[in-house]
């Protein structure tokens, strides 16, 4: 069997198993058995499979069906345009999520940020797309979990940043020592009743109480106490969520102003909370 064929068979057996982005899928499980980059996989697509090669890139091809993200067999996953290390410890980072990093670099073109927090960092990758993009500004990366922080280590260290980015474990905005111009949080905001199915990533990554944003609404209240004068708060949020957390917003923050940005998908995921440097007034 050629390259050529056992990406075909793969895509076929993957989509077949409504495993939405079926090619890339293959590709990624047949560069990872075969140990070669994309280029190499489309230069010599008529190159022939030893056995042994086609029984390890098969097995993968189960495993996917067995449930297991790609990201965790592969121990990578593109965020950002950026190579970050992914495994159980962390939950993937989603697409849809590179609009966090969008929004918050829209915000420093308009007025410099010396000072952004990541809550609930994961991996890192919003912390450390930041850091790239934004190299005067002084980035935190906060998690609950020590094991996910683990893993952002290891992505500091690959991308060069950990100088620059402060890793600090605890819960939400507990570790953090100083006030923020940019808080960004992609949180739990799943239903807990909607993650009974998770398999493999980590629960306390997705579960977000009973309506999902139980998690939300507790870094809104907590935010105001962290957020230095001006300063913004940029959250992650799932369908259905707009209304319950803009209301939160707007009773705590009466003076600042409100933004909700829509996904590709045309889902609001991203609002965005800035304060008014003169007026900021926290409710309690
Ligand atoms: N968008 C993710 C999902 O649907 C949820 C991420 C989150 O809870 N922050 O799996």
């Amino acid at each position: 069997m050629t390259l050529k064929q056992a990406l075909s068979r793969a895509r076929g057996i993957l989509a077949g198993n409504n495993i939405e982005d079926a090619p890339l899928e293959a590709e990624l499980l047949l560069k990872y058995a075969l140990k070669i980059s994309r280029t190499q996989l489309y230069l010599d697509l008529d190159h022939e499979l030893s056995p042994q090669q086609e029984q390890t890139f098969w097995r993968l091809v189960e495993r996917r069906l067995s449930g297991e993200p790609t990201a965790y067999t592969t121990t990578h996953r593109e965020f950002y345009g950026l190579d970050f290390y992914v495994d159980p410890r962390v939950l993937i980072p989603r697409p849809e999520s590179e609009l966090l990093v969008e929004v918050a670099l829209g915000l420093a073109q308009n007025h410099p940020l010396s000072t952004i927090a990541d809550i609930g960092t994961g991996c890192g990758a919003i912390a450390i797309s930041l850091a790239l993009e934004l190299p005067k500004t002084r980035i935190y990366a906060t998690d609950i979990s020590a094991p996910a922080l683990e893993v952002a280590i290891l992505n500091c260290q690959k991308h060069g940043v950990i100088d620059r980015v402060h890793l600090l474990h605890g819960d939400m905005l507990d570790p953090l020592l100083e006030p923020v111009d940019l808080i960004i949080a992609n949180l739990p905001y799943v239903k807990e009743s909607e993650i009974a199915g998770v398999k493999f990533e980590p629960r306390l990554a997705l579960d977000g109480g009973s309506d999902g944003t139980e998690r939300v609404r507790q870094l809104c209240r907590q935010a105001g106490g962290k957020l230095s004068a001006g300063g913004s708060l940029l959250l992650e949020i799932g369908r259905g969520q707009r209304g319950a957390v803009t209301a939160l917003l707007n009773t705590l923050f009466p003076n600042g102003g409100i933004e909700v940005v829509p996904d590709l998908s045309g889902i609001d995921r991203v609002i965005s909370l800035s304060l008014t440097a003169s007026k900021h007034k926290v409710a309690r």
